[in-house]
């Protein structure tokens, strides 16, 4: 079974619905609330492990009700939880207004996963013992960077999220294999906005590169080979929260298995194309034969 590590956030998202969001100093009726378990490190977490395989977390909730719930929705979906620490203090959430158009706005509060700044022994086991280390940008940088850094020394593949988009230190680009943005976040890196363009910009600084691109599918470009883009297939999606960590969790867990980059990225396509057609986050994400299903 191929084993994935991720060093990432879990979160709390508080999510209020309204007609319209308010004004600075204006108060609104909203129209429900939820609490829904996210992070984009639970999240891929959890992509990972309903594509089969096994996956460690690696991280820090707070000695919250809400930590309590995030590390049960992660124990429920078969993702290990014991080197998530529980800390004191409060979880990290994520407070996000959704208004009728389907626009929002959000406030994250880190919590418990700013302490997560560097590694413990047994994670760093852990990601020796990876086939892959997922990474995103919602922990601290020097805990990013342990991560990132202990997978160099050890040959192990790292997988980057640049999200939420911020200049990466060239320390960690040098311990970066795969970068897999979307296109927004490739423009932002690069400065240009057309992704064809910004992936060369890309790859002086990391090896291989996927960008996502919504609908439009995922373009794959490295150093050594001419660039590929593999289509999405064509679904009517309701909504798209959480589809870029759905596929990455999936691609993870494909190159784990040692298909090739085209194979692996076509798979993830087919699990990301059934999270979007799903409402909900970690919820909405597919299991391994409803992939295997989609992809056939
Ligand atoms: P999110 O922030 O919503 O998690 P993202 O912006 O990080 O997503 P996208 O590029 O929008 O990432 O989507 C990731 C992948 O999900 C795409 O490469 C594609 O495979 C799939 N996907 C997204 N939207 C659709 C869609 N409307 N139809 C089919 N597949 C989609």
């Amino acid at each position: 079974m191929t084993r994935i590590a991720v060093l990432g956030s879990t979160n709390m998202d508080l999510v209020a619905y309204v007609a319209r969001a308010p004004q600075h100093g204006e108060t609104v009726t909203g129209r429900e609330f939820r609490t829904v378990p996210g992070g984009k490190g639970a999240n891929q977490a959890i992509a990972a492990a309903r594509s089969g395989a096994e996956v460690t977390m690696i991280g820090a909730v707070g000695n919250d009700d809400f930590g309590t719930r995030l590390r049960a929705t992660l124990d429920h979906s078969g993702v290990d939880t014991d080197l998530l620490r529980t800390v004191e203090g409060p979880s990290g959430t994520a407070h996000i207004v959704v208004d009728d158009e389907g626009g929002n706005a959000i406030v994250v509060v880190p919590g418990a996963n700013g302490t997560v700044t560097a590694l413990h022994y047994d994670d760093e086991a852990a990601i020796t013992g990876a086939d892959a280390l997922l990474l995103q940008l919602e922990l601290p940088m020097d805990g990013v960077f342990a991560g990132a850094d202990a997978a160099r020394r050890h040959g192990v593949r790292t997988i980057l999220t640049p999200a939420p988009v911020q200049p990466l230190p060239p320390e960690l680009l040098e311990a970066t294999g795969l970068l897999v943005p979307n296109e927004h976040e490739a423009a932002a890196l690069t400065g240009i906005a057309d992704p064809h363009e910004a992936v060369t910009a890309l790859l002086r600084r990391v090896p291989e590169v996927v960008i996502t691109l919504g609908a439009a599918g995922s373009m794959y470009a490295s150093r050594f080979a001419e660039p590929v883009t593999v289509p999405a297939p064509q679904v009517r999606a309701v909504d798209t929260t959480a589809a870029g960590d759905t596929f990455v969790g999936a691609l993870a867990v494909a190159l784990g298995e040692g298909r090739p980059m085209e194979k692996a990225m076509a798979w993830a396509s087919a699990a990301a194309a059934l999270s979007v057609q799903r409402p909900g986050a970690s919820s909405s994400m597919p299991y391994r034969s409803e992939i295997d299903a989609e992809a056939a």
